[in-house]
């Protein structure tokens, strides 16, 4: 079988490796939990990102390894989270987030994975501000806005929800 057979019950532990523009900053997630990913269409990752809204990953920072040097910034979010930002210190591609409120985990940007086709939004959030043009594909959970808790949030990303 050709390797590109991705998709069901692959029998090796999976990985998934990703990394920055310009090379410097290189992942690899290996999922040990694995967390539906979201689309946020808040306006504030509609600016952080330039773009209409962030492609997002949660994975546990254990399951997660970043080889290269990273530059680290913060801001609090609307909910009053402490976040700190990972960026590529040469390129300035942002690469994952935390916050206090979510501790041992990570938010990847989806965009940086190499295969980053394979990450389809579970999951939208803020579709209340998302770009008019965007319309979410049916069977999508869509929530106006977003969990007002780390507990929700950790609920809402939970593969085994169903
Ligand atoms: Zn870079
Ligand atoms: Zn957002």
């Amino acid at each position: 079988m050709a390797d590109g057979a991705d998709g069901t019950g692959g029998e090796m532990s999976e990985e998934y490796p990703g990394g920055c523009v310009c090379g410097a900053v290189r992942y690899v997630w290996r999922p040990g939990v694995r967390f539906k990913s979201n689309a946020c269409h808040c306006t504030d990752c509609q600016m952080r990102s330039g773009s209409s809204f962030a492609l997002q990953q949660t994975v546990r920072l254990e399951d997660f390894e970043v080889s290269g040097e990273m530059a680290e910034g913060g801001f609090t979010q609307p909910s009053g989270a402490r976040a700190r930002l990972y960026n590529c210190p040469k390129c300035h591609s942002r690469i994952y987030g935390t916050n206090d409120l979510r501790p041992g985990i990570a938010i990847i940007r989806a965009g940086t994975f190499d295969h980053n086709s394979t990450i389809t939004p579970d999951i939208h959030v803020w579709t209340r501000s998302k770009q008019p043009w965007i319309v979410i594909p049916e069977g999508a959970v869509a929530l106006e806005t977003q969990p007002d808790s780390a507990d929700g949030w950790s609920e809402l990303v939970s593969a085994s929800s169903s």
